[in-house]
């Protein structure tokens, strides 16, 4: 502060790094050796000295349709020249019904309506919200647990670091959201390690629910919540039959089912939607990221015929659900979002991802065998490799992985602990897979 306008504005090398607090960042190992992107195209970021870094983590599992494509640029820019905001509180602009019309499209059954935010965390709290003021409208106000799952991730706000199991997110915060409880994780290293895909083992951890409405009752639990596939706590694809049995519980007792899909939407598992690819209908999708493959802030939540319409009754005049954000359907966002899917549909990038997954798994599985590679997992394109911990630090060589990778070779990663996640961009060619897994082989001998 106290500084006025006097600071230089040199955005490729900036001088001072202190300022910016960087989010789930090590700040300080940060700026002692800091990775500063300038620019992108397609498949590679690259640094202030023009070196090509491999995004083998589509950014932070968004970039689904590659980096800086023309068709979204340009869209982009003519919408910020023609409407660069209008309000969604009682009044609205085309191209928000086009988009939210279009991600309708894509979704199955009779997810049917979509509620449009900025973010992954927003959309978590709004499918929580709608959740509990569903059940409002059924004259049962008392259906407001929420039942998430260890190892969940469902974003930052506080519903979502509330039903999400991530213990590093959560312990620091208070008092959460009350009335919630948690599924266990199904992840089982003896039972499952190196399993391509699904795992056979683990179906019968969905049973767990029955615990715990036994436990609390059903008429106070409004809703599960749980990603098809934990992306961020380490790539956890779900066991087979898992998530069909989920849904079957909570039919039984009428409990609402939410499907976060802000990682796996958008095409990452094949389809558009993961809900798809398991065949379970949930009552509610949440989504973001990939929607307009990480260009401008976008999340949303879709919801199921008659979620929306219990809500349609009652005077005209009233507004039907107290809950919005002043960018909800943003145009800038809607006109990405309306060029993503476009990109999406004309290359076909869900489908070729379905095409391409046995070959990502081929090429991923030759990373069994270097040092310490304790597990490695895939589905769709998306792999994890787990390393064994140094003994006297957890994380660090994940981390060192992730340092090394970016400084030495060419290549960003995200870590969980000691997890390298790897995700690409969808229109990643085979030639750029060999890449990435012998950037990854080089890495992983690096930090034996
Ligand atoms: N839900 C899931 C499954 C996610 O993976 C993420 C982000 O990684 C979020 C929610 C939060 O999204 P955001 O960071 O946009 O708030």
């Amino acid at each position: 502060g106290a500084r006025g306008l006097t600071a230089a504005n040199d955005v490729s090398a900036p001088n001072d790094l202190s300022a910016w607090w960087l989010p789930f960042t090590a700040n300080r190992a940060f700026k002692a050796r800091p990775r500063i992107i300038t620019r992108a195209k397609d498949m590679h970021y690259y640094t202030p000295e023009g070196k090509p870094i491999i995004d083998g983590s589509a950014g932070l599992w968004c970039v689904n349709a590659g980096h800086n494509r023309d068709s979204i640029v340009s869209a982009i820019q003519a919408q910020a020249a023609e409407l660069d905001f209008a309000p969604a509180f009682q009044f609205a602009h085309g191209i928000g019904f086009t988009v939210a019309s279009r991600i309708a499209e894509l979704a199955p059954g009779d997810l049917d309506h979509v509620f449009f935010c900025n973010s992954g965390s927003e959309a978590a709290d709004t499918a929580i919200k709608i959740a509990m003021a569903y059940w409002h409208t059924q004259g049962q106000g008392q259906r407001t647990r929420v039942i998430g799952r260890e190892r969940g991730y469902h974003g930052v706000g506080f519903g979502g670091i509330s039903v999400g199991g991530i213990s590093a997110n959560r312990k620091v915060f208070g008092t959460l959201l009350s009335g919630v409880d948690h599924l266990p994780h199904t992840y089982n290293r003896a039972e499952q390690a190196f399993s391509r895909g699904e795992p056979e083992w683990g179906a019968h951890l969905a049973d767990d629910l029955e615990r715990i409405v036994a436990l609390h009752d059903a008429s106070t639990i409004a809703a599960v919540i749980v990603e098809p596939m934990a992306g961020s706590t380490g790539v956890l694809p779900p066991p087979k039959g898992y998530l069909k049995r989920l849904r079957q519980i909570c039919d039984k007792f009428g409990i609402l089912l939410i499907f976060d899909e802000v990682i796996t939407g958008f095409g990452r598992t094949g389809f558009a939607f993961a809900a798809e690819r398991y065949g379970v209908v949930p009552d509610i999708i949440t989504f973001a990221k990939g929607v307009t493959s990480g260009t401008v802030p976008m999340g949303g939540v879709i919801v199921r015929k008659h979620i929306h319409d219990a809500f349609m009754t009652g005077p005209e005049h009233i507004i039907e659900l107290f809950h919005g954000y002043t960018y909800s359907g943003h145009p800038l966002a809607c006109a990405a979002a309306l060029a993503t899917l476009d990109v999406y549909r004309d290359e076909n990038l869900f489908e070729r991802t379905r095409q391409l997954e046995d070959k990502w798994a081929d090429a991923f599985f030759t990373l069994k065998g270097l040092p310490n590679v304790i597990d490695i997992r895939t589905l769709g394109l998306v792999g994890a490799v787990e390393l064994s911990s140094r003994p006297d630090a957890v994380g660090k060589r994940g981390f060192e992985a992730m340092e090394r990778g970016f400084h030495e070779h060419g290549i960003m990663v995200r870590t969980t602990g000691d997890t390298i996640a790897v995700s690409p961009p969808l229109i990643v060619t085979e030639d750029q897979i060999g890449e990435i897994v012998d950037k990854i082989a080089t890495t992983i001998r690096a930090v034996a």
